[in-house]
């Protein structure tokens, strides 16, 4: 019955369409969150080479990208699961742990596949109210409001991304550990953690760490951020190992292509690409934050590779401008955040183009 109230997934627009129009390599594409900087040579080595085994399906168990993992994060390989994207495990979650009976918790303005994960598994949803306007973290997680939802009686899954997206905004180690003494252990706690390779603030800490003291706690990752690798679909997830196995016997048995299997074990190798691409999104999101705030444009504090920008009643207006002039940013009415548009942080050209646009833009 869940999937009678379901929309298929909308990007919002024909990229294909736009990139023809505006000419290959002029749009300027910032509505996905990707990385504009592109993966690692070595992921496309071994991605060719992989190519050639083609005919081959690949190992089920994905045994050489989560050997690579496990000593990258300090955890057993039989603590991770692999999906094709973080966005499968998500689903899977709620497949296995939500339905009727066994509700779902999360943020207003959480990532929007929690909700549809739990519609599509027949599970109520207690959605905690965001932070409110004037809050540094406004539109951004409310521990205790998350907790509340989350103690609901029919709760048995909390997703909760760390960054969270589409908001930018991020919760400390502190309320994070809080937030996982106060729920029952048969509340399974999933810290999306798709941005995390981005976060330089200090009060910050990666759920990872907490892994040892709660067995019902998982924490998803993806490559397709930081690593750059969004088109061949890559994400995983870390946590108990019992937790894990039961999660195998839901997987599709050859869910992760093996030119994804070798892209992503070598782009785990290029930790000196991944520092560069990070580094080069920390510059890129202080200036463009700050060229929007030079134009008067409320910005929420990012520690991702996006920024969450407020635009009033000319929302729709700048993004059809900007749309025009070739600039593709996302809109976040379906997110309930109607003033806003998400931009994702491009490269120094990019932003500027950005900006160039917004100044063309109209008043
Ligand atoms: N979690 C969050 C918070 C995201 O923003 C995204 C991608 N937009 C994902 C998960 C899914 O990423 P992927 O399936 O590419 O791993």
């Amino acid at each position: 019955p869940g999937l009678r109230a379901l929309k298929a997934y909308d990007p919002g627009h024909d990229l294909v369409a736009l990139r023809a129009r505006h000419g290959a390599g002029r749009l300027v594409e910032l509505g996905a969150n990707e990385n504009p900087y592109g993966p690692s040579p070595l992921a496309v080595a071994a991605a060719r080479d992989a190519l050639g085994t083609a005919h081959r399906y690949p190992d089920p168990l994905g045994g050489g990208l989560k050997q690579a993992l496990a000593a990258r994060l300090g955890v057993a390989p039989a603590q991770l699961l692999l999906g094709n994207g973080s966005h499968e495990l998500l689903m899977q979650f709620a497949q296995a742990f939500a339905g009727p009976a066994a509700g779902v918790a999360m943020s207003q303005y959480g990532f929007a596949v929690y909700a549809l994960a739990a519609q599509a598994a027949g599970a109520p949803l207690r959605i905690a109210p965001a932070l409110p306007a004037g809050h540094a973290m406004a539109r951004g997680h409310d521990p205790e409001a998350l907790l509340a939802a989350a103690r609901g009686e029919d709760v048995r899954l909390l997703y909760l991304a760390n960054p969270n997206n589409p908001t930018g905004t991020w919760i400390d180690a502190d309320a994070l550990a809080r937030l996982l003494d106060g729920l029952p252990p048969e509340v399974l706690v999933v810290v999306d953690e798709a941005y995390a390779e981005f976060v330089d603030a200090p009060g910050y800490a990666s759920a990872l760490a907490l892994l040892p003291r709660y067995r019902n706690l998982v924490v998803t990752r993806t490559f397709s951020k930081a690593h750059a690798l969004a088109g061949l679909r890559v994400g995983y997830a870390v946590g108990d190992a019992a937790l894990v196995a039961v999660m195998e016997r839901l997987r599709e048995s050859f869910n992760v292509n093996c030119v994804a299997l070798a892209a992503a074990t070598a782009a785990l190798g290029d930790q000196a690409h991944l520092r560069e691409g990070v580094a080069a999104n920390a510059r890129e999101r202080a200036r463009l934050t700050e060229g929007l705030r030079e134009r008067g444009r409320f910005v929420h504090p990012s520690q991702t590779n996006f920024l969450l920008v407020e635009f009033g009643s000319a929302t729709a207006a700048t993004e059809a401008a900007l749309l025009r002039q070739g600039v593709v940013v996302r809109p976040m009415a379906g997110y309930g955040l109607p003033d806003c548009l998400r931009i994702s942080v491009g490269t120094a050209a990019e932003n500027v183009r950005l900006l160039q646009a917004l100044d063309g833009a109209g008043p």
